[in-house]
């Protein structure tokens, strides 16, 4: 039941997007001042890239479990409902005028309900799944063009330029609550609820595609002793510093994660089994020798890997334990070393 709701949501957002679509073809075909034609010829252009997204994120995410990432999703799903029937009767109200007063209007309420956080949420949610489509940034753009117009054009009154601020404004936030849900503030990875929904995702497709995946559970050794001889400030950068590290080492592909307070975790998609040792054993000594915040700071790796058969949401929680056994042995085998079997 949840999974179809999810979908339903995931459909509701595409037919939202659709709609964007259409109507910026249509303000296009019915405006006459040259620049303003080619402004909502763009804006159309660019709900086009975001479309790409989505339909290859869902194409992907045909066989796949869906991660739970709303709180409520019938209420979302009913949310999204509403919106798409406004959007339906703004446009009918643009076309009994057609004034430029109304599309400005209409676009603004598009734009205003395109902001509702499940787009955001979703787009970081199913990322990994639409490979090489990004739309990442375009939003941004977008905003920032239709701004520029609203102030631009026709006669916009102070409340009208008001709007057009309170958009940008929105988005803003927006993507920085959707970004504390997912992200830790302190190194600027995953935080643990960020890499279990994109790891999970990652598992799901390995195993339709009967690759080898690697898991690595990363820890710094006598971490609070930096802590209690430097100070946690110091303990803070070094945490830093040794993020930035663990990711140089890594593919542009592969899940970096920081799981707990000195804990990193890595998933490594599509990577052959021979290779896994080497980098961990690149990234120990990688960190040993970098020095993070002028600190000797070394690391132990506890690793898992294999195809997964199984349920792949399960699988991925036995391999992050035996990792994380792995990752105990190599703390009481005397530390800065990496362990990949038992
Ligand atoms: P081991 O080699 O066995 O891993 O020893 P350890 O000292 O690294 O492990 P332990 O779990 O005893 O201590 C981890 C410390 O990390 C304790 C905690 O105060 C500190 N810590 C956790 N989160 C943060 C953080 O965000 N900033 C700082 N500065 N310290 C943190
Ligand atoms: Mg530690
Ligand atoms: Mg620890």
């Amino acid at each position: 039941m949840e999974q179809k709701t999810l979908w339903g949501i995931i459909d509701l957002c595409i037919a939202i997007n659709q709609k964007a679509f259409q109507i910026y073809i249509k303000l296009s075909k019915a405006e006459e001042i040259k620049e303003l034609k080619a402004f909502w010829k763009g804006m159309a252009a660019e709900e086009k890239i975001q479309k790409g997204f989505w339909d290859m994120a869902k194409q992907t995410a045909r066989e796949y479990q869906l991660p739970h990432i709303f709180e409520d999703p019938a209420a979302t799903k009913d949310e999204l409902e509403l919106l798409l029937r406004k959007i339906k009767v703004l446009l009918k109200r643009w076309e009994a005028t057609q004034s430029m007063k109304n599309a400005l209007i209409l676009a603004y309420r598009l734009e205003y309900y395109m902001l509702h956080p499940t787009f955001e949420l979703l787009y970081h949610a199913l990322k990994p799944l639409a490979g090489s489509v990004d739309p990442a940034d375009t939003y941004d753009r977008h905003i920032k063009k239709f701004i520029e117009m609203f102030i631009q054009y026709g006669d916009v009154t102070p409340e009208l330029e008001l709007l057009g601020e309170t958009l940008q404004s929105l988005w803003q936030r927006n993507k920085s609550l959707v970004e504390m849900a997912m992200i830790d503030g302190l190194t600027g990875l995953l935080n643990r609820r960020g890499f279990l929904i994109l790891a999970n995702e990652l598992s799901y497709l390995s195993k339709r595609k009967k690759e080898n995946m690697g898991l690595f559970m990363i820890d710094i050794d006598r971490f609070k002793k930096i802590n209690d001889t430097h100070g946690h400030p110091m303990g803070d950068k070094v945490l830093k510093a040794v993020a930035q590290s663990l990711k140089t080492y890594i593919r542009k592909s592969d899940v970096l994660g920081r799981f707990g307070g000195e804990e990193f975790i890595i998933l490594f998609p599509d990577i052959r089994a021979a290779a896994l040792p080497l980098i961990a054993e690149k990234i120990r000594k990688g960190v040993e020798t970098a020095m993070p915040a002028g600190l000797l700071v070394t690391i132990s790796i506890g690793v898992e890997q294999g195809v997964i058969q199984a349920d792949p949401e399960k699988t991925l929680f036995s391999w992050i334990s035996k990792a994380d056994e792995r990752l105990y042995k190599a703390k009481t085998g005397g530390r800065n070393r990496v362990v990949t079997d038992s």
